[in-house]
């Protein structure tokens, strides 16, 4: 049953991307807006008695057309067999935790020195095109037994229409299931903007839980021969992994932001401050973490890594 929907959904995603990639800006944004202006005007149509039934009705159509769309093009991915069932099992301990993250710290000195700066020093991608032009490239070469996904080499990687909203709600992007189309936030920092390219790309793919586009967005960046998105991967990865450790152990942690190069200490404060920017509200929406303090933050009981780590634990071994 779920196969039929994984065929379905390949089959959708070749045409729409067909019908939209070769627009220059994102259509579903203009989809959303104009589905926006309509339950407005039907809303205040509400308002007046006469035509309160009428208006009430055609709101529900239209929600429910939408969530049966949506149902069909994406919800339905939800129920593939998961990742971490194609892993071995093994133990997601606190020392195999650490070993990775001093593992991490060292690509990404190594990798720091690689990738272009802007005149404050701080890590700037050279062109955002090429990028997303490697991580097409890099999707066909994902190892067989994790996915077996048809990657075709379709550009449908747009710049959102809502890079304000963006900004100040913490969203780095989004999959729109209606166009195939997937949008990231062209003001972020480049640490951040390259693996969010890499991670929307494997939504696209057809990954569609978060943590499982993380991990295949860390395949798709970290064998890249482009050291930038090799890095902004790797920054990823290390974040993520510190992420897992603080709440354990925080002089490790603040150990290693110590171990920081220059360069890697100089991305960091310029994450911190497009965040303070925008009012700290950017927050762990996508689990890419800036809340290396914010201990309050803790998962539910004893388990403090994410699925992410868990898949990147078992993967490593
Ligand atoms: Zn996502």
């Amino acid at each position: 049953m779920i196969s039929a929907f994984e065929s379905f959904f390949e089959i959708q995603k070749k045409i729409h991307k067909l019908l939209f990639s070769w627009i220059p800006f994102s259509v579903g944004d203009v989809l959303y807006i104009l589905l926006g202006i309509f339950l407005f005007y039907f809303i205040i149509k509400c308002f007046k008695k006469k035509s309160r039934n009428e208006s009430l009705l055609k709101i529900l159509i239209l929600i429910n057309i939408f969530y049966f769309t949506y149902q069909i093009f994406w919800g339905m991915l939800y129920f593939q067999k998961p990742i971490i069932a194609k892993l071995p099992e093994t133990e997601i301990t606190l020392e195999k935790r650490k070993n990775l993250a001093l593992k991490y710290l060292e690509k990404c000195k190594q990798t720091r020195l690689l990738v272009n700066e802007n005149q404050q020093g701080v890590f700037n991608a050279l062109n955002i095109k090429n990028i997303q032009v490697e991580i097409l490239n890099q999707q066909n070469k994902l190892p067989s037994f994790i996915s077996d996904k048809k990657a075709d080499k379709v550009n449908s990687i747009k710049p959102s229409l809502f890079k304000n909203v963006m900004s100040f709600t913490g969203i780095l992007g989004y999959y729109n299931p209606f166009t195939a189309e997937a949008q990231y936030n062209a003001e972020l920092p480049s640490s951040y903007l390259l693996f969010t390219l890499a991670h929307e790309s494997s939504h696209q793919l057809g990954f569609a839980r978060e943590q499982e586009a993380n991990f295949i967005g860390y395949l798709i960046g970290i064998n890249s021969s482009n050291p930038e998105l090799r890095y902004s991967t790797e920054y990823f990865t290390l974040k993520s992994l510190l992420n897992s450790i603080i709440y354990e152990d925080e002089n490790f942690v603040n150990n290693a932001l110590k171990n920081y190069s220059a360069g890697m200490k100089r991305d960091r404060t310029y994450e911190r401050e497009f965040i303070l920017q925008h009012q700290g509200w950017l927050n762990d929406f996508f689990g890419f973490t800036n809340n290396l303090f914010l201990k309050s933050n803790q998962q539910e009981g004893s388990v403090t890594y994410s699925y992410f780590i868990d898949l990147l634990v078992r993967y490593e071994k």
